[in-house]
């Protein structure tokens, strides 16, 4: 943390432009390769493994407040929901960044693997956390479940990318290899960051190459501007405004966007080292909003 936090301290301060951009990772990518995913198993909202009122109020309503005051008890906003029609039945790839065992299993989440592009690095990480101990694995894992109900009620077909909070891994181009063995429709990866205490918002990362090549890039693009929109309508974050530029944060390093051959990008859910972001991102209502952007935004994209 500390390493990427002074990392990330001097990519704000020295980027403007996004040519280029290779900034530290998100609050990291991975797992263990020796862990097998069980790809096709699904998990109920009811699993979800501290909150399990987090599940009902993804169709709340309430007013959006995408300011900085955005309230962490309010519920996700009534909004016209994506239209739907094209996506019915399409697979996609939901990816919960870390997992709860990582940081008990140094060896496993330290293995090199490949990155894409001849480059290498390690397997995962343990993720970030909040001043208090919340662990970044678990929000994402929280939020990922809400997002998967929401998609499969519109008839999409979900895979998770680890089924549980307590394992480990899988690695970040395991994660990459299930999206492109699933043919996945779309594909995103749900992070939280852990950047300086004063930064906010949220992120969209996206490869600055991938081996899918252009068209898939240029489709990722797309995902990115459709959750975009939904995050500025539906989260109640801000985009990030101490990295990357209004939330777009474009990436070499990022192997799980590297060796994707199907539309992905990885979203950051807000800065866990903000106390604002924080408190949304420890929040039933806060994680409701933030998934129901994101399975709308990818209900747009597939819509179109
Ligand atoms: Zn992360």
């Amino acid at each position: 943390m500390t390493t990427r936090t002074k990392r990330r301290r001097a990519q704000a301060a020295a980027t403007v432009l996004l040519a280029g951009m290779t900034a530290w990772a998100c609050a990291g990518c991975g797992g263990n390769a020796h862990a097998t995913p069980s790809v096709l198993a699904a998990v109920s909202v009811g699993a979800s493994p501290s909150d399990s009122s987090a599940s009902a109020s993804v169709s709340a309503s309430a007013s959006p407040s995408p300011s900085a005051s955005a309230s962490a008890s309010s519920s996700p906003p009534a909004v016209m929901r994506a239209n739907t029609v094209g996506a019915t039945g399409k697979v996609v790839v939901i990816d919960p960044g870390h997992d709860g065992g990582n940081e008990t299993h140094a060896a496993e989440i330290n293995q090199l693997v490949p990155q894409g592009f001849g480059q290498e690095k390690a397997c995962d990480t343990t993720g970030t956390n909040g001043a208090d101990g919340y662990s970044e694995h678990e929000f994402n894992f929280q939020v990922s479940l809400l997002v998967k109900a929401d998609l499969e009620q519109h008839g999409l077909r979900v895979i998770l990318t680890r089924n549980s909070d307590t394992g480990v891994g899988p690695c970040v181009n395991v994660r990459a290899a299930i999206g492109n063995n699933a043919h996945a429709a779309a594909a995103i990866s749900i992070h939280a960051d852990g950047g300086p205490a004063s930064g906010r918002g949220y992120q969209l990362l996206e490869a600055e190459n991938s081996v899918g090549g252009a068209g898939v890039d240029a489709a990722s693009h797309r995902l990115a501007v459709d959750l975009h929109s939904t995050f500025d309508q539906e989260s109640g974050l801000i985009p990030s405004n101490y990295v990357g530029a209004d939330g777009y944060e474009p990436r070499d390093d990022i192997a799980g966007l590297n060796l994707s051959t199907v539309p992905k990008i990885l979203v950051e859910c807000g800065n866990m080292r903000n106390a604002s972001d924080l408190a949304l991102e420890e929040s039933a209502a806060g994680r409701a909003r933030m998934a129901q952007a994101i399975a709308d935004g990818i209900l747009r994209f597939l819509g179109q």
